[in-house]
């Protein structure tokens, strides 16, 4: 309870006691109840140790009698800003005047807010004149108090020094926002001010530019060179770039070799372009540090901000979060094209990285989640287009997209290395499947062919994994056909030799894919064990209207014959086709004039009708 709410209470007691009864009627007796005398007694008690509880903290106190214009000011207040009790009056000048020019407005309004009952209380932090002439930290709490008829007649607060803790903040701030060897701002420090500027309503024609700078093979110079070294020559680099800097722009250090530049209010749009070069220039001559003369290369991305403009002016306005994005991509495009390089970022090149990251995500997920079915394309004789095997075909059921053909996931799989676990995940599902087949149908010598990445052969323990899988889905070797394309064996042939090796001792059986579209197939009959080609439905396709297709599909299966493999033609369409090729000599083939891929339960059908 403080001073005036005690004062308050007491004036309520008296008014509605017989003691006030007294004072406006002469005659009545000056007496109080025992009940009035107990109540003024506490009321006064409770004076008493507010006085001292007000002496006693730290905390400043005031309150401030809206109708006489007063404040008191504790002693405590007054110690805060280094004044005797004496030396402060009771005015709102002695506070107000002491409030730093940049909170003054703030604290005013507030003030104004409370008095008026649009708001009940507030909170805020300001600096306060000190007799010594520094400022110091203060958060003060203010609270509106009514009187008896429900109007606004005080407020009240208390004022608590903050400055330690402020200066402990700074010094953390600092820390974290700025560079301990450059003391250039850090990334932090970087992204929080360009947050702070997207949010700014801005004049169109004002441009921002972003560079991100990535020196180039940095790490091999603290390697050679030692750290002392690679931290004089950062600071050295810092000096440079400054250098082709003007006072406004700013240069963050956002890692160890990453430096990132905002450029701000110019309006030449090619101004950004300009700085990297300056830079590229710069950075032309050895830096020479002690004995040693070290050239530096730096690969610049540059967010162009007639580009950004598109971007601004659409739904992400002033992004500049994005921008930084923007010319990370570039940076690496320009660190692609070799040393010293800058590119500026196009916007394709995001739309680009987006959907890979996307799908990628995606592609994983779907491997935890089991979204990938197998297709199945009947390999047929061609004479009398008996059915005599399938090829497994894998499709990915797209919660989103649908069904999506693997042309269109199997490049990022690759990419990715998620083509290993999910090739293991074909063959061990084909194998099932055509184990159960073999079984309900009797149809021991349908096959099943599996196409293999070459990511999956180049694992030391692909044979180990391979016999397992034929072990534990009980299909008999013999009927297992593995498709690897050439350009997929070139990088690890000596291992997939000896690999193939451990399989053709089992039984299984090689095909070589897509053959005619790589450079090597020749050699690769040479060296490996290869039981089947399968002539690639291009040339097939071409047959009909290109003699020179027609005659490289005549020396394939001349090949074949001369090595003695089996050749199957893949992508038949038509009835010419089919005929050309039985014609030729080919005695296998697939394609959509006997079936596109089908679902396992046409498959059965099919057996069936064998
Ligand atoms: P591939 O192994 O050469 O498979 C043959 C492709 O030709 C299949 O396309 C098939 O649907 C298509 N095709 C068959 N007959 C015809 C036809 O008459 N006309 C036309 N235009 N196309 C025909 P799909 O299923 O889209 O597979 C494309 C490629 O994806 C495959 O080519 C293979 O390289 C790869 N692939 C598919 N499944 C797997 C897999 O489980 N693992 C790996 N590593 N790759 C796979
Ligand atoms: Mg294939
Ligand atoms: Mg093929």
């Amino acid at each position: 309870m403080n001073n005036f709410t005690i004062q308050y209470l007491t004036d309520r007691v008296l008014s509605s006691t017989s003691y006030n009864k007294s004072k406006n009627d002469p005659e009545a007796n000056v007496s109080l109840s025992s009940r009035e005398r107990q109540l003024l007694k506490e009321l006064q008690d409770c004076k008493q140790r507010y006085a001292i509880t007000v002496k006693a903290i730290s905390d400043g106190v005031w309150e401030w009698d809206l109708s006489s214009d007063r404040i008191d000011y504790s002693a405590r207040w007054k110690s805060m800003v280094g004044s005797q009790e004496w030396e402060i009056q009771n005015n709102p000048v002695e506070w107000l005047v002491r409030v730093h020019p940049a909170d003054i407005g703030r604290l005013k309004q507030n003030l104004a807010a409370c008095r008026q009952g649009k708001i009940e209380q507030f909170e805020m932090e300001y600096s306060l004149l000190h007799k010594d002439g520094q400022y110091r930290f203060m958060r003060c709490k203010c609270l509106a108090v009514k009187n008896v008829r429900g109007e606004i007649s005080h407020l009240i607060g208390s004022q608590t020094n903050i400055t330690d803790r402020r200066q402990i903040e700074t010094r953390l701030k600092h820390y974290t926002w700025y560079d301990r060897l450059t003391n250039l701002p850090s990334r932090q420090f970087f992204i929080e001010r360009l947050q702070e500027l997207s949010r700014l309503d801005r004049d169109e024609n004002y441009l921002f530019g972003i560079l991100y700078l990535d020196l180039d093979r940095f790490k091999n110079i603290n390697y050679n060179f030692g750290h002392l070294t690679g931290d004089l020559l950062i600071i050295e680099i810092v000096r440079k770039l400054k250098f082709c800097l003007r006072t406004q722009d700013i240069l963050a250090r956002l890692g160890g070799d990453e430096f990132a530049v905002l450029l701000v209010g110019f309006d030449d749009p090619y101004y950004p372009s300009e700085v990297a070069s300056r830079i590229q220039q710069e950075f032309s001559e050895p830096i020479k540090i002690a004995e040693d003369s070290i050239l530096i290369t730096i690969g610049i991305g540059i967010a162009d901000p007639q580009l950004a403009e598109d971007y601004f002016s659409t739904s992400s306005k002033n992004d500049l979060i994005g921008s930084l994005k923007n010319a990370e991509i570039a940076m690496v495009q320009a660190k692609q094209k070799g040393q010293a390089c800058s590119k500026v970022f196009e916007s394709q090149w995001h739309l680009q990285d987006l959907e890979k990251s996307r799908s990628a995500d995606d592609l994983r997920k779907a491997i935890e989640q089991e979204q990938f079915k197998l297709k199945y394309q009947p390999i047929v004789r061609l004479k009398d287009r008996q059915l005599i095997g399938f090829e497994a075909l894998i499709r990915w059921q797209h919660p989103v997209w649908g069904s999506v053909d693997p042309a269109n996931f199997i490049p990022l799989a690759e990419n990715t290395g998620l083509i290993v676990p999910m090739g293991w995940w074909v063959l061990r599902s084909a194998c099932e499947q055509m184990a159960q087949w073999h079984q309900e149908f009797s149809v021991e010598s349908a096959f099943i062919s599996v196409n293999i990445s070459g990511k999956q052969f180049s694992q030391s323990y692909a044979g180990d994994i391979i016999a397992q899988i034929l072990e534990e889905t009980g299909l008999n070797p013999a009927c297992l056909k593995l498709e690897i394309t050439e350009s997929e064996i070139i990088e690890n042939i000596d291992l997939v030799i000896s690999t193939v090796e451990k399989l053709k001792c089992m039984g299984v059986e090689l095909s070589m894919d897509d053959f005619g579209t790589g450079y090597s197939s020749l050699s690769y009959l040479h060296c490996l064990p290869i039981d089947t080609l399968k002539i690639d439905r291009c040339f097939i396709q071409g047959m009909e209207r290109d003699r020179h297709q027609l005659e490289l599909v005549k020396t394939i299966i001349k090949l074949a014959q001369v090595f003695n493999l089996d050749l199957v033609a893949e992508g038949i369409e038509s009835e010419l086709q089919l005929q050309q090729l039985v014609d030729l000599g080919c005695k296998y083939g697939q394609g959509y004039l006997f079936s596109q891929a089908v679902t396992p339960a046409i498959a059965v059908t099919m057996l069936q009708a064998r």
